[in-house]
C-alpha cells in the first residue's frame, strides 16, 4: 500500500515531465518510436551531403535578404516557421529550438535529447548506444559523433555550444542565421 502510492507521488510527474519537454511540436511520441528514428538515423549517415546542401541553402537564403527585408522579417517569421518547422520536423524530428546547431551536432538534433543536452551525452549511455531515458532510442549525441565524423567541418562538434535561450523557442533559424549574416557584411563593407 506504502509502495503504491510512493509509486503515483514519484512517477506521475516524471512521465508528465519527460512527454512535455521531449514531445516535438508535430510529433508524439508514439509516431517517433512508430517509425523507429529512421528518417534522422538515414539523415546522420548522410550528413556529408545535408552539410552541403544546408551551406548552399544558407547562401540562397542569404541571397533572398533583400526581399525579407522588403516584406519584413517580422512579417515573414510566421509562413517560414511554419515550413521550417515541417521541412526539418520532418528530416531531423526538429523541435524549434529557435537556435539551430545541426551543423556542429553531426545533423543529430541534440533537443531530441529527453535531458536536452546541448555539449555533449550525459553518463547513461546504454552498451548498445542507446538513451537511458527512451530506450528504444538511439543517444543523439552518440549519432551526432558518428554524423560529425562523415562530415567536412566536422570538428565543429567541440565548439561549446551556449545554452538554450527559450525566449526564442518555435521561431524561425533560417531568418535569424539570415539576419545575422547579412548584418555582419553590412559590418564588414562598412569597415573596408
Ligand atoms: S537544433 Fe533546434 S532548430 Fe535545429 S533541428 Fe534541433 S530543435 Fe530544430
Amino acid at each position: 500500500m506504502v509502495d503504491a502510492v510512493h509509486k503515483t507521488d514519484v512517477t506521475t510527474p516524471v512521465v508528465t515531465a519527460a512527454r512535455n519537454s521531449t514531445t516535438p511540436d508535430n510529433a508524439s511520441p508514439n509516431w517517433r518510436t512508430g517509425r523507429k528514428y529512421a528518417v534522422r538515423l538515414w539523415v546522420v549517415r548522410h550528413s556529408r551531403f545535408f552539410e552541403w546542401f544546408y551551406g548552399r541553402f544558407a547562401s540562397a537564403f542569404l541571397l533572398l535578404h533583400p526581399f525579407w527585408k522588403f516584406v519584413g522579417y517580422q512579417r515573414a517569421e510566421r509562413p517560414v516557421a511554419f515550413v521550417e518547422r515541417h521541412v526539418k520536423g520532418l528530416l531531423f524530428d526538429c523541435r524549434m529550438c529557435g537556435q539551430c546547431v545541426l551543423s556542429s551536432t553531426g545533423m543529430s538534433c541534440p533537443m531530441n535529447c529527453p535531458k536536452q543536452l546541448r555539449n555533449g551525452p550525459c553518463g547513461g549511455v546504454r552498451a548498445d548506444g542507446n538513451c537511458e531515458v527512451e530506450p528504444d532510442m538511439p543517444c543523439v549525441w552518440v549519432q551526432a559523433w558518428k554524423g560529425a565524423g562523415n562530415m567536412v567541418h566536422g570538428d565543429a562538434i567541440l565548439t561549446v555550444q551556449e545554452p538554450v535561450n527559450q525566449s526564442l523557442r518555435g521561431t524561425s533559424s533560417w531568418l535569424r542565421v539570415t539576419a545575422a549574416a547579412a548584418a555582419a557584411r553590412s559590418a564588414a563593407k562598412e569597415k573596408a
